[in-house]
């Protein structure tokens, strides 16, 4: 197999629409020489959608990591049936359940207010909870 391949897969969507990107931005240079105006009109728009489309990607892999980031946080919170709390993995201090069950999976901790109960500065709550026995 020729080492100077790389496969399709093991580049970033990112570092494909570069090459793609490169790749139109030299056809529009060597298009500038043609005498064919549709010829260059033609390209012109196409590198324009390029760019266009490389913007969306950007977003959308910024996106996707931020909900990678998430599903990996959400993974290493576990639930008590004793306490009924949410903990993280090795963790005593209890979180905010009603923001760890929203649709983002938010990891705040209970701010200690005595006597079981614990108050999420985040979503304004207050929730009774056991301390976990680690
Ligand atoms: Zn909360």
């Amino acid at each position: 197999m020729d080492s100077s391949i790389v496969p399709a897969a093991a580049l970033t969507v990112t570092s494909l629409v570069n090459n793609l990107v490169s790749s139109v931005k030299n056809a529009r240079e060597l298009s500038k020489q043609s005498s064919d105006s549709e010829l260059k009109e033609q390209i012109a728009d196409i590198y324009d959608a390029i760019v266009d489309v490389k913007a969306r990607v950007l977003d959308l892999d910024t996106e996707n990591r931020s909900l990678r980031e998430q599903l990996a946080q959400k993974a290493s919170v576990k639930h008590d049936p004793n306490t009924k709390g949410f903990y993280k993995e090795g963790e005593i201090d209890p979180l905010c359940p009603k923001c760890f069950q929203s649709p983002t999976h938010d990891v705040v901790y209970l701010r200690d207010e005595g006597d079981q109960s614990g108050y999420c500065v985040v979503c304004r709550t207050a929730h009774s909870y056991l301390h976990r026995r680690v």
